[in-house]
């Protein structure tokens, strides 16, 4: 498919921007997309900010990334990178760092990073968003861009969701999120924190108030695990204490203490835990080592700062002890999963471990709770509201749609994110009497394949990102520093700019807005009857 007959591309120009692809009347050019921009949910040229680092056009690349989204900085620093997990130089000598250079731009550019665009025309209609974390703030984000009126509701003190009152400070600083809303605030979206809504509002007045409703309220509360002894005063839930740590309200919790679960919010609990002073911590999770959901770098680091993970391990009860510690007995774990591959671990019948605690936090996720949901919208067997998977709508209340965990169960930030955009796309049409499944799931610009031309891109291995001595660390100190210039260079120059703009259809008339419009002069159209 990738040609290039009439059309020549100068590889070592070409951002893969597809401005060339858009302007194309005769359907000719195909965008050919690198595999960390297939792999991104929100679909962001990461190829095209890198390559304009490695170029040293930092501020086209800040723009690049700001064409996307308004949350670099906070991408930058959690972002579960899948594109890194598919970059081409993987299998060589480590991936590109992505997310990093990603926070490099937010950070040296703050000014085009939190840039307002231009606000389509006021449609006079209004939005309301039940929830401020990164799916309530994306829809908020669109919708507002469309020309809407948008109002959050928040029943939290403060809007972020998770990305205030979960991830620790010390990963994601309360600044960067205070200015990425500030950013929606000056683009006109409106917050009203402490309102929660089936409470303080009923879901069915709000539905009443505006002319569409979107829900965004997360996957709910820390689950819970049935066993004996969990009602013990010492044993506390993972997201009720990194919230109570965020309010500056945290715990005391001894001098010891066991964290359950293998995920990045028991990791993140078990560094808080350090953090707060607690000598001894350790990690206790049901999955191997291979199967730990938590982030490779998150298990370096709680290494690092003396975390002790036990793996294979399922805790069975809670024993009150006199000197007003807990004893946790734990049973191996023989299997995971089902025959039809569903989580349902198997333990052991006799205890193989037993330790003495003061403290236990539960991290084994979070359970469904759609409070600001009428019975009679939730979907019976998963308990979320019963909506449309592709456009999210309400399958009972055409106004109402639902994004992010609360829609899809417990992700990640940027999967929120892109699930926020969908609904806010549907919500717009809905509000101008579009169809919602119009050009949605079809082909689009763009093909699968891409080249890999390794000639281009300079050597060296994946960069070590440079962070606090374990000494230095604390509850807000951040422990990731952004890149250097110099580094950021360097590893950008790494990136073997694996996607481009191909000719695809052999369609061209020759009438030249693809060479005219593309920014970098990368596109030539070959004319068999003219010599230029
Ligand atoms: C400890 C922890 C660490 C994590 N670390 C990472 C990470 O490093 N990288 C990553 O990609 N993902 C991470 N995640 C996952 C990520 O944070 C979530 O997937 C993401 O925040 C989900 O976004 P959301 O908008 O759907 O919901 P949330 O962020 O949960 O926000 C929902 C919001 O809705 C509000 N709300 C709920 N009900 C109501 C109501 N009735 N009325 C009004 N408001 C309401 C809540 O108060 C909350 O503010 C982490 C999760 C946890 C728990
Ligand atoms: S080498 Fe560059 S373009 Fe290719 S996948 Fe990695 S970051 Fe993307
Ligand atoms: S050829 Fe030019 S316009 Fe087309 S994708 Fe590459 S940089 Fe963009």
């Amino acid at each position: 498919m990738i040609s290039d007959v009439n059309i020549k591309v100068k590889r070592d120009l070409c951002y893969a921007c597809g401005i060339c692809v858009d302007r194309c009347i005769m359907d000719n050019l195909r965008l050919s997309l690198a595999p960390c921009r297939q792999a991104c949910p929100i679909d962001m040229n990461c190829q095209g900010y890198v390559r304009l680092i490695a170029q040293d056009r930092e501020k086209e690349a800040a723009e690049e990334l700001r064409r996307y989204t308004p949350f670099g900085a906070i991408l930058g620093r959690v972002c579960s990178h899948p594109c890194e997990a598919v970059c081409e130089r993987r299998d060589t000598d480590g991936p590109v760092h992505i997310r990093a250079l990603k926070r490099y731009l937010a950070d040296s550019y703050p000014e085009i990073s939190r840039h307002i665009l231009p606000l389509a025309p006021d449609t006079g209609l209004g939005v309301a968003i039940v929830g401020s974390g990164p799916s309530g703030l994306t829809a908020a984000y669109e919708l507002r861009q469309k020309g809407h009126r948008v109002r959050v509701l928040e029943s939290a003190p403060e809007p972020g969701g998770l990305l205030r009152y979960g991830i620790p400070s010390f990963r994601l600083p309360e600044d960067t999120v205070k200015r990425t809303v500030a950013t929606l605030e000056e683009m006109g979206v409106s917050f009203q924190t402490g309102k929660d809504v089936g409470q303080d509002l009923e879901l069915d007045r709000l539905e009443s108030e505006a002319d569409a409703v979107i829900l965004a309220t997360g996957a709910g509360p820390s689950k819970k695990l049935n066993l004996p002894g969990m009602n013990l005063s010492g044993a506390l839930q993972g997201l009720d204490l990194l919230r109570r740590v965020r309010e500056g309200n945290a715990p005391s919790l001894g001098k010891s203490a066991i964290v359950i679960g293998g995920g990045n919010s028991a990791v993140d609990a078990a560094l808080t835990c350090r953090r707060l002073g607690v000598a001894e911590v350790r990690m206790v999770c049901l999955e191997d080592p291979s199967q730990m959901p938590a982030f490779a770098l998150e298990l370096e680091e709680a290494r690092e700062e003396g975390v002790v993970i036990d793996n294979c391990w399922g805790p069975t009860r809670l024993v009150p002890k006199e000197n007003g510690q807990m004893e946790i007995e734990f049973s191996r774990c023989l299997s995971l999963f089902d025959d039809q591959g569903c989580f349902r671990p198997i333990l052991e019948q006799a205890c193989g471990l037993r330790f003495s605690t003061d403290s236990i936090v539960l991290a084994v996720g979070q359970e469904v709770k759609a409070d600001a949901v009428p019975e009679y919208l939730l979907d019976p067997s998963t308990k979320r509201l019963a909506a449309d998977s592709m456009t999210r709508q309400s399958l009972i209340r055409e106004k109402i749609f639902a994004c992010g965990d609360c829609h899809s169960g417990a992700g990640s930030v940027v999967e929120a994110m892109a699930s926020g955009r969908e609904a806010a796309i549907s919500a717009d049409r809905f509000l101008r009497g579009e169809g919602l499944h119009w050009g949605r799931g079809n082909g689009d610009g763009c093909i699968k394949e891409y080249e890999v031309d390794r000639s281009r891109a300079k050597g060296g291995k994946r960069g070590k990102l440079s962070r606090l001595a374990v000494e230095e660390r604390t509850l807000h100190l951040e422990v990731e520093r952004t890149l250097s210039s110099y580094e950021a260079r360097v590893e950008a120059e790494r990136c073997l700019s694996c996607g481009r703009a191909a000719e695809a259809n052999r369609t061209c008339w020759y009438c030249l807005p693809c060479e005219i419009e593309c920014p970098v002069k990368a596109l030539e159209v070959r004319m068999p009857y003219l010599v230029r």
